[in-house]
């Protein structure tokens, strides 16, 4: 039906009105191995699709972004932060003209990798493993080789490219030090993961009781507004507007790179560095903090002397026990990791 239909070449068609600097599925550098085309889904789509339906997408769900397994309904899971960065990175992949599709798996991807307890568990397995532990690589290891059984989902090459180079560390919010994406599309996420966190991890600071929304720096209230959609609508704009150039119906003498203008980009830094203030590194987080940190390293301590326990779902067989151990953690849930923690006899210690 597709071939009578020749849906292909009308989704090629579409690709071609995008912005000169937009990536086109049909000039995609490729999968690591070569597959025959899909009838009815272009090359990114057919990605996004894969991620969708992988085991760790789904365990996003049961994992945390700042508050670790928090009592109620309404925190942000990876899984709804990883829907706002995709809805955010497409609004403006869509207003620059460039291709949703790819923004739109990208961002689907980008949190595969995220250890249980959010960024205690990345620390703790960071200073437990040889070569250090960064979320976004552990993602690529995921689509790469991790899920099924060891042969990964064959992404095409910018895809992967995105993945492992969505993350910004701990820096200003335009800091490119740990690599920038190939894409355009790829620089959109990045930008919308920051985005997308800085506000959310707002409203669950408010919702856990940490501050209230009056207590935001003025500053930054000037710039951004007051209130969720408000300070969303303004980053986003502000993006759309500074990065126009991607479009191609601006002249620009250098290539066009997705970014944010002076005076919202100060605003989204000082709001960025008053949640470290406040809300990341507050004083009365740091007990939980450690306890998680304790329980990861407890999980990896027992699985790298006993690889042979980990379910074989969940490693490479040829990889040394420190790798199968920091592959099976990473991928643990929260509830997942707290339960078998206990039922190894993981011991609450200290006051
Ligand atoms: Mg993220």
């Amino acid at each position: 039906m597709g071939h009578q239909h020749d849906v292909g070449a009308r989704l090629e068609e579409r690709e071609r009105l995008l912005s000169p600097f937009a990536a086109r599925s049909y000039e995609s550098r490729g999968r690591e191995r070569p597959e025959e085309p899909s009838p009815l889904r272009t090359q990114f789509q057919r990605d996004r699709d894969r991620i969708i339906h992988c085991k760790a997408f789904r365990r996003l769900k049961h994992k945390t972004q700042v508050f670790i397994a928090p009592v109620g309904d309404h925190f942000v899971t990876r899984l709804t932060h990883t829907l706002e960065v995709a809805q955010i990175a497409r609004t403006i992949a869509r207003a620059l003209n460039l291709n949703e599709d790819l923004t739109e798996a990208i961002a689907l991807g980008h949190d595969l990798g995220h250890p249980p307890f959010g960024h205690a568990g990345e620390e703790a397995l960071a200073e437990l493993l040889p070569e250090g532990f960064r979320h976004a690589e552990q993602s690529l290891r995921v689509v790469q080789r991790l899920e099924n059984g060891g042969r990964g989902l064959n992404l095409t090459w910018e895809v992967r490219d995105g993945i492992v180079n969505s993350s910004k560390g701990r820096q200003d919010i335009l800091a490119d030090t740990l690599g920038l994406p190939a894409t355009l599309e790829g620089q959109v996420v990045r930008l919308a993961d920051a985005v997308a966190y800085i506000n959310h991890d707002i409203a669950d600071a408010v919702r856990a009781g940490i501050l209230s929304e009056d207590e935001l720096p003025v500053a930054v209230s000037e710039a951004l507004g007051r209130g969720h959609s408000q300070r969303i609508n303004a980053l986003v704009c502000d993006i759309v507007d500074y990065s126009w150039a991607a479009t191609g119906l601006a002249a620009s003498e250098s290539p066009p790179r997705i970014g944010m203008g002076p005076s919202i980009e100060e605003a989204a830094n000082a709001l960025r560095e008053f949640l470290f203030q406040r809300v990341y590194l507050w004083e009365d987080r740091q007990a939980e903090v450690e306890r998680a940190k304790r329980l990861v390293r407890f999980l990896f301590e027992y699985y790298v002397e006993r690889p042979q326990e980990i379910d074989s779902d969940f490693l490479i067989s040829s990889d040394p026990p420190w790798r199968q151990a920091a592959d099976y953690v990473a991928g643990m849930t929260d509830l997942f990791a707290l339960n078998m923690a206990a039922r190894l006899g993981f011991r609450e210690q200290g006051p």
